[in-house]
């Protein structure tokens, strides 16, 4: 084979630089805990791989190569399925047949094959560039779940280059050397979905990834098995060398790569006390959550999978607060259809016994996956996301509001309206849902129990002008991850803004108590789901204004209870009352957490 005018990797430098002396490097911690182990190094391929230009006459020869290698991947994805245990997550097969679509994909494969025969480039070269483009489709959708799916690209292409480099055995390899006593900790670019799948049922104690957000696919795995996660570092993995020891604190979103031995001590006790903490709380389990003066707050929880309700309900939730339901429509090429939906709302509120289920209908912005004919929208925060999307697609919206009214015939179950702004949104959900009821009720679907009708606050229209939702809603849920980002017009996935997310700016906390009281006026209850109802710092200030209904992740569920537990809440609503009046940012040591405060301004990346 021509090895012709070798292009020099972009990075190929850098593999050398490897610091024995102690650093640290930051990204999104997205599961809590400290874990203290040894590093195991996940390769990558994508920048590493030979780039270079073949003659004419190796043009064919190239091009079944690069075919071969596919075909492999392909065969080994659909192999990978057969071999998923029982306990899988839910999304992981549908995941791994998204990777197999990927390499039927025209855009891919076809013009990869162009590069060779037209640019002469080598199979690797193609694929890799034409991958890149594909990615970078996805950098500009807005929608950070949609954003996301990137990484399955990127992980399909890795796949292909370890085959045409000759490390497929890597495709099928084992774990390295788990036979020791040390915790083992996975340093990787990103992990596809059936390598997390190896990682649930290996001993690693953690994982830090180069790549990835918090609404990440390895992010929302990572969720599910408990274990201290930090993604999106930048460029950790090439800084690592194996067996170097690591220090990866989930609640900082802080790895430290070779700490020195105080550092090591210090982290080591962190880690005593947070494992001693976890257990004093799993007592609080069945404990009410009621505040020092006897107020009672309802603790529900977030999920994004039905599978997660069974461990909300063990964990003690009052309800799930809110299951966002776009989860079962993304990474995938078709709709699930109203049975599969139903199957999966039906679980949830089953696995409940008998405790509410809030099911918000699909939140998906200017989606490629759901409509392949839409362009992207110029600005699509503010585009046909959410409610407007599924009133624009009517044929959607029936299919899953028949789903949730079947599923409803098994317990108590919420629909949750992310996204709306004005009434005729609510109306027009409202018609919606009786042609669907009708439509069951034709089939001879017995509908004896009704759903209650909710609306997310998530936009400041509605948070304004909140008097009719009150009035016509059943119950309200408090967006703050979108109301803030619309209210301090601060994207909330940009981490160059990150920190103009304030959560304490005093319109914020004005517009907060302003939805508090009317919906307190209106008789109507009202809840908050968004991430700062499970930041503990804030959980002062949200009594204060008189919160009494949190949702948040499971993981903080006992910890937002103990908060709760420990605080006086009439006290705290004359001193937020007093602090909103001061027209500046609430000051947490005013209200007698100054020590909060400063923990709550080191892990303000988690608002992302
Ligand atoms: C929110 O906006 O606060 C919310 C809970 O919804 P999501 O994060 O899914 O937009
Ligand atoms: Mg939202």
């Amino acid at each position: 084979m021509a090895t012709a005018s070798r292009i020099p990797s972009p990075d190929s430098k850098g593999k050398d630089q490897h610091h024995a002396a102690m650093f640290t490097a930051h990204g999104v911690g997205v599961v809590d805990g400290v874990a203290i182990g040894r590093a195991v190094v996940m390769g990558t391929t994508a920048l590493e791989v030979p780039h270079y230009y073949i003659t004419t006459g190796e043009i064919d020869s190239e091009v079944s190569r690069l075919q071969h290698a596919i075909s492999e991947v392909q065969a080994d994805l659909e192999a990978q399925k057969t071999r998923l245990p029982a306990d899988a997550p839910r999304e992981l097969e549908p995941l791994l047949t998204v990777h197999r679509l990927l390499l039927d994909d025209p855009m891919l494969i076809d013009d990869a094959t162009q590069l060779i025969q037209n640019r002469r480039y080598n199979a690797e070269w193609a694929i890799t560039t034409q991958g890149q483009q594909l990615i970078e489709q996805f950098n500009v959708i807005a929608d950070p779940y949609l954003r996301e799916r990137q990484a399955d690209v990127r992980q399909v292409i890795e796949r292909v280059l370890m085959v045409l480099t000759g490390n497929g055995a890597e495709l099928t390899q084992n774990w390295p050397d788990i036979a020791t006593d040390q915790d083992l900790i996975v340093i990787a670019r990103d992990i596809a979905p059936g390598d997390m799948l190896r990682l649930r049922q290996s001993r690693f104690a953690a994982f830090v990834t180069d790549l990835g957000g918090a609404t990440s696919h390895t992010a929302i795995i990572a969720r599910s098995m408990g274990i201290p996660a930090i993604v999106g570092v930048g460029n950790v993995r090439r800084a690592v060398q194996d067996g170097d020891t690591i220090v990866v604190d989930g609640q900082a979103g802080v790895v430290v790569v070779n700490p020195a031995p105080h550092v090591l001590v210090e982290y080591t006790q962190k880690q005593q006390k947070y494992a001693a903490h976890r257990k004093r709380l799993e007592q609080l389990r069945d404990a009410p959550a009621e505040t020092l003066d006897g107020i009672e707050i309802t603790l529900e929880t977030n999920i994004d999978l039905p599978d997660e309700a069974k461990i909300a309900y063990q964990a003690g939730a009052a309800g799930i607060g809110l299951f966002r339901s776009e989860f079962l429509f993304l990474g995938r090429t078709t709709l699930p259809s109203e049975e599969e939906q139903y199957q999966a709302y039906a679980q949830a509120v089953k696995d409940m016994l008998g405790k509410p289920v809030t099911i918000r209908t699909l939140d998906v912005g200017a989606d490629k996956s759901l409509d392949a004919d839409q362009a992207v929208a110029t600005n699509p925060a503010l585009g046909l996301r959410a409610i407007r999307y599924c009133l624009a697609h009517p044929d959607i919206f029936h299919v899953q509001l028949r789903a949730l009214l079947r599923a409803a015939q098994h317990g108590p179950l919420r629909i949750l309206l992310p996204m709306v702004t004005t009434m005729t949104e609510v109306t027009a959900t409202q018609h919606a849902l009786q042609q669907a009821r009708e439509s069951l009720l034709n089939e001879g679907v017995q509908l004896d129990q009704d759903v209650q009708l909710g609306a997310m606050v998530e936009v400041p229209a509605i948070a304004l002008a909140l008097e009719p939702f009150a009035e016509a809603l059943d119950f309200l849920s408090i967006g703050t991850n979108d109301l803030i980002q619309y209210v301090l017009a601060v994207d909330r996935i940009d981490s160059d803004v990150a920190h103009l997310y304030d959560p304490l700016h005093p319109a914020v906390i004005r517009l907060l108590a302003q939805i508090i009281n009317v919906a307190d006026r209106y008789n109507t209850p009202v809840s908050m789901c968004g991430e700062l109802a499970g930041q503990e710092e804030l959980t002062p200030v949200l009594l204060g204004l008189g919160l009494t209904s949190f949702s948040v992740s499971i993981n903080q569920l006992l910890t937002i209870k103990n908060k709760v537990m420990h605080s006086h809440s009439n006290d705290l609503r004359r001193r937020v009352a007093a602090a909103i009046n001061r027209a500046q940012p609430v000051d947490l040591e005013r209200l007698g957490e100054g020590q909060l405060y400063r923990q709550y301004a080191s892990t303000k990346n988690k608002f992302k």
